[in-house]
């Protein structure tokens, strides 16, 4: 069979490669896209978008309780998991035939199947050879599970969105993004939850305040948290049950196992050696600043380079790569400043250095903290906290870091985040009027802090 031609091979119809093929077709360019599951990629079919359904599913237990406070009076309230599970199905196909529609009418070619580089410029996929003058790897990643006995009993988050009940019983290996949230989902649901955790401290990275913060909510939602603990071997028991080892010797079973120790890149026979594209250490895709790989009409976004694995860093690489190559409109995708959340319970949003980081770059710093019950809570006997910490460099009186744990943390740090990324200071978070009665105006309000060198 003949080759078919392109400008533009894309393979991975993720958030980067769905991005970065409409732009580049947009500018003109003849483009095709390979995706070998389902389009829409690990944000859109198996990530941020069913794990957010998930989570506001969860959180009814607690917002049945607020509602007792303020008179309401809900009768006979049961949770059914197999109709959320439907219905998340449900709206996940929607997104993906969504995904579908945008690449036909921006006029991309669409190829349903694993692809392969066969060199440098031709592509394998399925019984078609498809060759371009530029190629864009875009293939994500996957969960990644230690080896040990009885690993393959264990499931990732990839599964967790389809069991078919509810453990009554889970335990969750890892002290990450995804294990604290779905740590948060199944305790929500009504699971008795076991977060197992390898280090002293969840969340690694975030800021020391923040995840001493969520541990101490975590634990009065009756989350169980065990620290510097291994998971060694999984048994399944004639009950159905597993029984679960730790390398400490300690025995327990649990109805459900899950591991979320990481994501590692998806290349997977994926042809880089017929490529000349070598991987770096941890097995990702290096590239440079235009996200161009050793080869240079070879180019990689999202996860499968592990530079900021996130969905709209993603898309933004994709972007600036398509405006450079297709639309003559050079430019990189700025990593700087990303802001983030996470969707515990109560969430987190963040923004810039956290203290420890900053305290190495910049010396001298002024540390603002607010902690406070927001107002839903205050006819309710929930006692969660919101706390606030701003991180300003005492030298410029720039703000430099911005740390929200509580209800509504991720909105207001995305706004918040335009602040930080221009590089505003203290005064002009000041001169901002607030807006009663909100938990953001407690941003614009911070007086008390904190000096540390
Ligand atoms: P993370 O890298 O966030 O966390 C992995 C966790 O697993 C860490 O606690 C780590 O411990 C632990 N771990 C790693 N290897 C082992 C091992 N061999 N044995 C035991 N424990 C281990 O990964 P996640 O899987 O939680 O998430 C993957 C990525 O997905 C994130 O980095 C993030 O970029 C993205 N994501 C973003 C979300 C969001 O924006 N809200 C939500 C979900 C995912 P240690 O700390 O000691 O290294």
């Amino acid at each position: 069979m003949s080759e078919q031609q392109f400008d533009l091979i894309v393979i991975g119809g993720g958030s980067g490669g769905v991005r970065a093929a409409r732009i580049a077709a947009g500018y003109g360019a003849n483009v095709a896209i390979c995706e070998q599951s389902r389009m829409g990629g690990t944000c859109v079919i198996r990530g941020c978008v069913p794990k957010k359904l998930l989570v506001y599913a969860s959180h009814f237990a607690e917002d049945f309780e607020t509602a007792k406070s303020y008179g309401w009076r809900i009768k006979d309230a049961s949770f059914s998991w197999s109709t959320l599970i439907a219905n998340k199905d449900r709206e996940i196909d929607r997104l993906n035939q969504v995904y579908h529609r945008l690449l036909d009418n921006a006029g991309v070619t669409t190829f349903m199947g694993h692809a392969q580089l066969l060199d440098r410029h031709r592509v394998q996929v399925g019984e078609q050879t498809l060759r371009a003058k530029k190629i864009l790897l875009a293939t994500g990643g996957q969960p990644f599970t230690p080896d040990f006995s009885g690993c393959e009993l264990a499931i990732s988050s990839d599964q967790a969105f389809h069991l078919e009940t509810l453990p009554k019983r889970i335990i969750i290996a890892g002290g990450g993004y995804i294990a604290v949230e779905f740590a948060g989902i199944f305790n929500g649901m009504g699971s008795e939850v076991v977060l197992a955790y390898r280090g002293d401290k969840i969340l690694r990275g975030f800021d020391d305040d923040l995840r001493d913060h969520l541990e101490n909510e975590m634990h009065n939602q009756g989350i169980i948290i065990q620290h510097d603990c291994e998971i060694s071997s999984l048994e399944r028991q004639q009950s159905g049950q597993l029984q679960v080892t730790y390398e400490d010797g300690e025995v327990t079973m649990a109805d459900q196992v899950m591991f979320a120790t990481g994501r590692s890149p998806n290349v997977d026979n994926l042809g880089l050696e017929q490529a000349g594209i070598e991987l770096s250490p941890k097995g990702a895709i290096p590239v440079d600043d235009d996200s161009r790989t050793c080869q240079d009409n070879i180019f990689a976004v999202g996860d499968v380079t592990d530079r900021i694995n996130l969905t709209p860093v993603a898309i933004r690489e994709g972007h600036a790569f398509a405006d450079t190559e297709f639309g003559n409109k050079p430019r990189q995708a700025d990593h700087a400043l990303v802001p983030s959340a996470v969707f515990s319970q109560p969430p987190i949003g963040t923004v810039g250095y956290s203290e420890q980081l900053a305290r190495e770059k910049f010396g001298r710093l002024r540390i603002y903290r607010s902690s406070f019950r927001a107002m839903k809570h205050s006819l309710s006997d929930i006692q969660e906290k919101t706390l606030m910490k701003m991180i300003v460099d005492d030298a410029t009186n720039v703000v430099v870091g911005l740390h929200i744990i509580g209800l509504d943390a991720a909105e207001m740090v995305q706004g918040f985040a335009v602040a930080v990324k221009a590089g505003l200071k203290k005064d002009d978070f000041d001169a901002t009027v607030g807006i009663h009665p909100t938990s953001g105006e407690e941003v614009v309000t911070l007086r008390d802090f904190e000096v540390v060198e």
